[in-house]
C-alpha cells in the first residue's frame, strides 16, 4: 500500500508528516474524500471544487494545480489497485514552529493522500438492512461548511453511536433542528413522499452526494425541499436516510430506538441508492 506525502509516493507504513505540522497542532487543515466505484473516482470535479473552496475559505495555498493533483489522485487509485473504496486527501497550512498566527508565505502547505479498499457487498448488505441512528446535541463550531480536520465533536458523536449500538449520530442545533450526521448528511421522506434535507448554510457540510441526490430526485420526478427538520418530524417520517461519498445513500430504520416508518428501508431510499450506483460511471473520471 502506498501513500502520497509532500511530493513522494511512499509505503503507507512509513508515511509521516512533521510533528510541527499545523494540521497536527491546530487542526489547520482541510480534507476531501472521493468514493471509488469500479476503479473510478466518483463525482471527481465536485469534490475537487469543494476542496478549492475549503482552501480559499481558510486562505491555505493550493499546493499544486488541479491538473497535477488529479493525476496524483488517479495514480493513487491505480498503484493501490482500488476497485471500490475511497481516496482521502489532506492539505494543511504547512509545518512551522508552533504559533497561532499563520506562518509566512514561504512555508509550503503539506499534502498527504491515502487510499482504502472497501467491500461493496458489505456496504450493500448494510444498506438493505438499514442502520440505526442516535441523536445528540451538536457541539461543533460555526463553520461546518468548511471540510476541516477539526473532527473531535464528530468523533465523539460517532463513538456515542457505536456504544449505543447505532451506526450514526444525528446532531441537533440549539433550536431543536437536526443539522447532519457525524460523517454524512441527514434526510427524511415525509408522509407525502417529499425528500427533506437541511439547506446548505454554515451549519452543515454541503455534501457532494447530497447534491447528486437532488439531481437524481429531479430526474425521477420526486419532490424535495431544503429545510431544517426536527427529531420529532424525523420520528414521524415515512423514511429516513444518510448520504456520503463512501456510504452513498444508506437507509435509516431506527432513531433513538424508535422505528422509522415500518422499521425497514424505505422504497424511495432504496430506489435513489440504486440510481446513485447506476449513474456513478457517468459521474466519474478515470
Ligand atoms: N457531513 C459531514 C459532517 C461529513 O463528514 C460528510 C462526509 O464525510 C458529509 C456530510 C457528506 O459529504 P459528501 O457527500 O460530500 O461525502
Amino acid at each position: 500500500r502506498l501513500a502520497y506525502v509532500n511530493g513522494s509516493f511512499v509505503p503507507h507504513a512509513h508515511a509521516v508528516i512533521h510533528i510541527e505540522d499545523r494540521g497536527n497542532q491546530f487542526s489547520d487543515a482541510v480534507y476531501e474524500v472521493w468514493g471509488v466505484i469500479d476503479g473510478e473516482l466518483t463525482d471527481f470535479d465536485g469534490h475537487l471544487k469543494r476542496l478549492d473552496r475549503s482552501l480559499s475559505e481558510l486562505r491555505i495555498r493550493r499546493p499544486m494545480t488541479d491538473k497535477a493533483l488529479a493525476s496524483i489522485l488517479f495514480r493513487m487509485v491505480e498503484v493501490n489497485r482500488i476497485r471500490n473504496g475511497l481516496i482521502y486527501l489532506q492539505i494543511s497550512r504547512g509545518t512551522a514552529r508552533r504559533d497561532h498566527v499563520f506562518p509566512t508565505d514561504t512555508v509550503p502547505p503539506s499534502i498527504m493522500i491515502t487510499a482504502k479498499s472497501m467491500s461493496p457487498e458489505k456496504a450493500e448488505a448494510r444498506a438493505q438492512k438499514g442502520i440505526a441512528v442516535i441523536t445528540q446535541k451538536d457541539i461543533r463550531w460555526g463553520r461546518r461548511d468548511i471540510k476541516t480536520v477539526s473532527l473531535l465533536p464528530n468523533a465523539l458523536a460517532k463513538q456515542a453511536a457505536k456504544e449505543a449500538g447505532a451506526a450514526e449520530c444525528w446532531m441537533i442545533d440549539p433550536d431543536g433542528f437536526i443539522t447532519e450526521g457525524s460523517a454524512a448528511n441527514a434526510w427524511i421522506v415525509t408522509k407525502d413522499g417529499v425528500l427533506v434535507t437541511r439547506p446548505a448554510t454554515n451549519d452543515i457540510l454541503n455534501g457532494i452526494t447530497r447534491r447528486i441526490i437532488f439531481d437524481l430526485a429531479s430526474r425521477e420526478g420526486l419532490t424535495f425541499e431544503e429545510r431544517a427538520f426536527t427529531r420529532d418530524e424525523a420520528l414521524a417520517a415515512r423514511e429516513a436516510f444518510i448520504t456520503s461519498a463512501t456510504s452513498f445513500l444508506t437507509p435509516v430504520v431506527e432513531i433513538d430506538g424508535n422505528p422509522v416508518g415500518n422499521g425497514h428501508p424505505g422504497s424511495l431510499s432504496l430506489q435513489l441508492r440504486k440510481s446513485y450506483v447506476a449513474t456513478a460511471k457517468e459521474r466519474s473520471r478515470k
